[in-house]
C-alpha cells in the first residue's frame, strides 16, 4: 500500500516539475515569438539582418508599431532620421 502511495505521489511531482518546464518554456516561446518575426533584413535596402550578431542587434534599430515588426539597418536609419530633418526644415522655412 505504501509502496503504491509513494509511487503516486512521485508520479504527482513529475507532473508538476513537468508542468512547471511546459508553463516557463511557453513563456520563453512567448518572449522570442517576437523575435522570430523580425525581418530577415533591413526594410529598405535588403542588407540581411544577422540574429547572432550582437554588433548588429545593438545597432540595428527596431521599430514595432501594433503587430508589425520594421527592421532598418543604421546607414537606412540615419537617412530616415535625416530625411526626417529636412522634412522639419521644409516645414520651419514654410
Ligand atoms: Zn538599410
Amino acid at each position: 500500500m505504501s509502496n503504491q502511495l509513494r509511487k503516486i505521489r512521485r508520479n504527482g511531482a513529475k507532473k508538476l516539475v513537468k508542468d512547471f518546464r511546459k508553463t516557463m518554456a511557453n513563456e520563453i516561446k512567448q518572449k522570442f515569438n517576437m523575435f522570430d518575426r523580425i525581418p530577415e533584413g533591413c526594410m529598405i535596402c535588403n542588407t540581411p539582418f544577422d540574429r547572432n550578431s550582437k554588433e548588429m542587434a545593438f545597432s540595428w534599430k527596431v521599430f514595432v508599431k501594433q503587430d508589425e515588426i520594421r527592421l532598418y539597418c543604421p546607414e537606412c536609419f540615419e537617412k530616415g532620421e535625416k530625411m526626417v530633418e529636412k522634412l522639419k526644415e521644409m516645414k520651419d522655412g514654410v
